[in-house]
């Protein structure tokens, strides 16, 4: 049993799924399940359209027409025939969004989100799994929803792993031993049969849930770079490919905000010691990068940037210390605005954070903390995390930088920085 994950570049347009079918093809499955992401940047419109909808900041049923019109055209180019099923069934996959947007929208913002944005998910396995079937690789669709169990924390849900694990072999293992499937990656629902979602870019962690339910022989990832690289090629120009990696690393890459792989995609393999390919959609031949419990060091430092990071620095308004009870205060708040800390150090009067500068979420975070505290921050800034380092890579990356913050374990150092004042 093996289980191939491609994510949205790979299912961009007409050429591309039909690559996808190719890869597929090519690699003469017996038991395969293949989990699709929606189709290139269709989750941002569909987050758009949400928005539009509850918040009216622009026009929600011409964004839907957009999102119509992409699929469309997708299939037009890949069905000849217009009386090809699959222009109904994915026609009746957006009436789903049609219905809602007659309501008013209600107060439940997440739950909406996870109705609409699902469906693109939906509607990219229809495609693939209609294009498989009239390019003479019979494969069957299948429903994510009914396997992926979640709780009803929308567009975050959290997996109840004991329920999909029983779901996954007791109906999934059985029906691929007769047929290879296709699913979503992404979504799942509650025990009330509602749709939830993982959170953004969750195909991988699905992909992973689905292998280690079917205790896969392998997951594959389909990248459209060559494998997992020491850096990002959008930031370095210089990048090296690492051929092997083990799970432990790639947990601490990811964790760091090294986006080749969604973070929490790792755990569920290791627990089963299930190896993870990283391959290219690009050049299916070439190498790719296994993930393995074996412990290779890794050969390069790694490099992982985010940029539009917010440094922000909290105070006690009696200039006290900053003691272990202010800290859990802090942290409690952090929590409550679901904003992830991505490096943080503590001085004597001061705790310093530094976190992805969501404009909303931050806002009310910023409010809350300045009730109980003297509160400064930065924008604007950049996170640099090297694995790995030395101070020739921590040169590397600071040179015209001004640092405002630099924190280092035994394997990794984390600098934020912005560009020196005046250039
Ligand atoms: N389509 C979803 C997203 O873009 C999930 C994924 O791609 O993994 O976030
Ligand atoms: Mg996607």
């Amino acid at each position: 049993m093996e289980v191939y994950k491609f994510g949205g570049a790979s299912v961009a347009n007409a050429v591309s799924v039909k690559n996808v079918a190719q890869i597929i093809k090519n690699s003469s499955p017996t038991h395969l399940l293949i989990v699709v992401s929606a189709m290139g940047k269709i989750t941002d419109k569909l987050e758009a359209l949400v928005k539009a909808y509850i918040y009216g900041d622009a026009d929600a049923h011409e964004l839907l027409d957009q999102v119509k019109s992409f699929h469309l055209a997708v299939m037009h180019d890949l069905f000849e025939d217009p009386k090809h099923p699959v222009y109904n069934d994915v026609a009746n996959s957006f009436v789903e969004i049609e219905w809602l947007l007659e309501e008013e929208p209600n107060d439940a913002p997440d739950y909406i989100y996870d109705q609409i944005v699902s469906i693109g998910e939906i509607v990219s396995t229809k495609i693939l799994t209609a294009w498989l079937n009239t390019s003479g690789c019979p494969a069957t669709w299948v429903d994510a929803r009914n396997y992926i169990r979640t709780d009803n924390t929308y567009k975050e849900a959290k997996v109840d792993w004991e329920l999909t694990e029983k779901e996954i072999q007791t109906k999934l293992a059985p029906l691929l031993e007769k047929t290879i499937a296709v699913t979503q990656g992404f979504i799942g629902s509650t025990s009330e049969n509602f749709t939830t979602t993982l959170g953004r870019d969750g195909s991988d962690y699905s992909a992973a849930l689905f292998s280690a339910g079917l205790n896969a022989n392998a997951l594959t990832i389909w990248k459209d770079v060559p494998g997992v690289l020491n850096a990002d090629p959008k930031w370095f120009t210089e990048t090296e490919h690492i051929p092997e990696l083990s799970y432990h690393d790639a947990i601490e890459l990811t964790y760091y905000g090294a986006n080749v792989i969604h973070p929490k995609t790792i755990k569920p393999l290791q627990n089963r010691n299930i190896p993870l390919q990283v391959r290219s959609f690009i050049h299916p031949d070439g190498p790719g990068t296994k993930i393995t419990g074996v412990k290779t060091p890794l050969p390069v430092p790694s490099f992982i940037f985010k940029v539009n990071q917010v440094l922000i620095s909290i105070f006690p308004k009696d200039f006290s210390f900053i003691i272990e009870e202010n800290l859990s205060d802090i942290f409690s708040i952090f929590h409550k605005h679901k904003v992830k800390v991505n490096t943080m150090l503590n001085s004597a009067i001061s705790f310093s954070v530094s976190v992805d500068n969501d404009d909303v979420k931050i806002k009310a975070l910023l409010s809350n903390l300045s009730e109980l505290y003297k509160v400064k921050y930065n924008t604007g800034l950049e996170l640099v995390t090297i694995r790995y380092y030395n101070q020739g890579t921590i040169d590397r990356v600071t040179e015209q930088k001004d640092i405002l913050l630099e924190v280092k374990s035994r394997h990794t150092c984390q600098i934020v920085m912005r560009n020196r004042s005046g250039e």
